[in-house]
Formats: C-alpha cells, sequence, structure tokens
C-alpha cells in the first residue's frame, strides 16, 4: 500500500494534498470498514485517515493509516492540516455544495481531479486477489447447495434468502449486491432481482449473485431450467454458452476490451442473436461490484496482468426468456484464471 500512495503522490503535481472521499477509494487507502464516514488526506509526505469519534476503537483497529479525529467539523479539521497549502480532490465524489463549502473553507478553490485512485485499484494485488478467490469459492459453493433447494414451487425471493443464508453461514460479510433471481419470463430482464413469483416447471432461472470478503465481491451469474425445458430455450442456452466460451477463447493479456465483447457478441449475432444482447459483456470487480476495465463495444482499455474481469454474454427475448453466464477471472501474465469455477452446461433440476 505504501507503494499505491508513492505512485498516487506522482498524479497530483500541481496541488500540495489530495483529498479522498470517495468510499471505496478510502477503503483501499486506510483498510477503514466504514468509508462513507471517513476521507483519507495524502500530502507529498504523508497521508492520514479523518474521522470522528464514533469510530476510534475501530478506526485504530482497522486503519493501515494514522487515524486523525475532527471534533466538530472535519472540514475544520482539513483547513488545520493544511494551513493554506493547496488542495485536489476527487471530481466523481465531491458534490458542488461540498465543493463550494471547501472552497470557503480553504479559501482557495480546490482542483478536481479524475480517476487517481480508480487507476491504482485496476490492478489487483496478489492479497486482492485472494480475497476475491475466496470471494468466488463461497460462490460457488452456494450456488452448488442452491441446486437441491430450487424446486417448482419455491419462489424467487425464498431462493435469494437461501443463498444470501448460505453465504452469511458460510463467513463470508454476506451478498455483495442485490441477488438477481429471475424465472420464466422475468428471466428475460437482465436486472431483474428475485420476487415473490413462484418458480413453474420449465422455467429458465437465472441467478446472479456473488458473496464479499473484506471488502471484495464475487460476481457469478447461472442460468438453469427447472423441469424439462423447450427446445428453443435449450437453444438460447447454448447459443450464450457459445458466446460465453468464445470471449474466454480471446481473453488475454494484451487485447482491448472491445475485442473480447466482439467475440462474444459475433457470437451471438452468428446465431440470430445479436440484436438480443443488450448490454457490454463485462467489467472489473474489487472494493465495488463494478469498476474498470470495462469490457465492451467502446472499450480501449488494455487489458493486463492482474485486473479482475467478468464475462457475461446474455440474450433476452422479451415475454419469453432469457439466458445469462458469466464468470469472474483475473488476468495472469499469460492469460487468465479463473475465479469461478461452477459448471457451465445446462443443469437441470
Ligand atoms: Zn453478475
Ligand atoms: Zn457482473
Amino acid at each position: 500500500m505504501l507503494d499505491a500512495l508513492g505512485r498516487l503522490r506522482e498524479t497530483f503535481p500541481d496541488a500540495d494534498a489530495l483529498l479522498v472521499t470517495q468510499p471505496a477509494n478510502v477503503r483501499y487507502l486506510s483498510g477503514f470498514r466504514a468509508p462513507e464516514d471517513g476521507r483519507v488526506l495524502v500530502t507529498h509526505g504523508d497521508a492520514v485517515l479523518i474521522t470522528d469519534g464514533r469510530y476510534h476503537a475501530q478506526a485504530e483497529a482497522e486503519s493501515r493509516l494514522p487515524v486523525e479525529f475532527s471534533d466538530e467539523s472535519w472540514l475544520e479539521h482539513l483547513k488545520g492540516k493544511l494551513g493554506g497549502r493547496t488542495l485536489a480532490f476527487e471530481a466523481e465524489a465531491v458534490t458542488y455544495a461540498l465543493f463550494e463549502q471547501l472552497t470557503e473553507k480553504l479559501e482557495h478553490e480546490p482542483l478536481p481531479t479524475e480517476g487517481l485512485v480508480a487507476a491504482l485499484r485496476l490492478i489487483k494485488s496478489p492479497a486482492e486477489t485472494e480475497l476475491l478467490r475466496q470471494a468466488a469459492g463461497v460462490t460457488d459453493d452456494a450456488f452448488s447447495h442452491i441446486l437441491s433447494f430450487i424446486r417448482a414451487g419455491r419462489t424467487e425471493v425464498e431462493v435469494a434468502l437461501e443463498l444470501e443464508r448460505f453465504m452469511r453461514a458460510a463467513g463470508t460479510e454476506g451478498a455483495g449486491f442485490e441477488i438477481i433471481v429471475a424465472s420464466g419470463v422475468r428471466s428475460a430482464m437482465p436486472h431483474g432481482t428475485a420476487s415473490s413469483k413462484v418458480i413453474a416447471a420449465g422455467e429458465l432461472v437465472t441467478l446472479d449473485f456473488g458473496a464479499k470478503v473484506e471488502g471484495y465481491h464475487a460476481d457469478m451469474t447461472r442460468t438453469i431450467a427447472v423441469g424439462t425445458l423447450s427446445d428453443a430455450h435449450a437453444q438460447l442456452y447454448g447459443a450464450v454458452l457459445g458466446a460465453q466460451m468464445a470471449a474466454l477463447g480471446v481473453l488475454a493479456p494484451g487485447k482491448k476490451g472491445q475485442e473480447v465483447d466482439a467475440a462474444a457478441r459475433d457470437s451471438l449475432t452468428a446465431a440470430g442473436l445479436g440484436e438480443r444482447f443488450s448490454h457490454s459483456l463485462g467489467h472489473g470487480v474489487g472494493l465495488e461490484i463494478h469498476e474498470g476495465p470495462r469490457l465492451s463495444k467502446l472499450s480501449e482499455q488494455l487489458l493486463e496482468p492482474g485486473m479482475s474481469v467478468t464475462i457475461e454474454p446474455g440474450a433476452y427475448i422479451p415475454g419469453d426468456a432469457g439466458v445469462r453466464i458469466e464468470d469472474l477471472a483475473v488476468m495472469t501474465e499469460r492469460g487468465f484464471e479463473l475465479l469461478s469455477r461452477s459448471p457451465k452446461d445446462l443443469i437441470g433440476v
């Protein structure tokens, strides 16, 4: 992390200090688990976490950085610390109201920056990769478990609760994002979070979920069949699986995000489903469920060892059904390590 701070300091040469307020960035730099109530001030000489008295014991225990506690107002504390030196801030994470408060309090207009900490977070350290690996492992275990729980007659919410219960009982922080359980016609909604709908025989069910370990998210999607599927739905599944395998076939360091996206998109287009793949292929995952790099039609991002990526093509036919298959992988020197290990052949329960 000292290394990360050193690299970060090189990115704001025009200011004396950088104020980090984006919660995932605060957690990344400090390790503090209540980052919404903290901010990190990085100067060219030191770095501190600033929070308030509610977090005395917690912040001292969790933070890798020295902790300072502001009494009344952290803005006043910041002013005292800066003593007239110039400040840069994260434009994505500072509201206009806070910008005005900073300007008034510091008596100078702070300098906007974009994506400085996000650029560091793009490349996962071995320790971060291990947390992603652990989260993905529990996610696999939860999928294996849920196969004996799902059946016609259960509701989507019952399935989501059982996944959540399993992941918490396994010692993780639970579900990292709202679990998607989308059955039958609802499977045509890419973001169909679990509803009270009863799962029926003959339906496809899409499960998109992931455990969280020390703030690091897993993200996996599997679509399964309950009972016997129609031929059309089995073909739809086969086409999406073909696209997912095609994307994994080209995934490698040095490729652009758009090249990997195109492999899946071309495969679905050849199957007559290009128009049904209505989102991008994938995204990075870490302290946030969606972060860089992007794997999309327009992404010129070059993939590098240490980046995490999801590979998640889907095809959605409104009023009928949908399929998505998503794996989480980490780029290596020569290729990638697949962190999602759950089977992908069509599973019927
Ligand atoms: Zn997902
Ligand atoms: Zn995803």
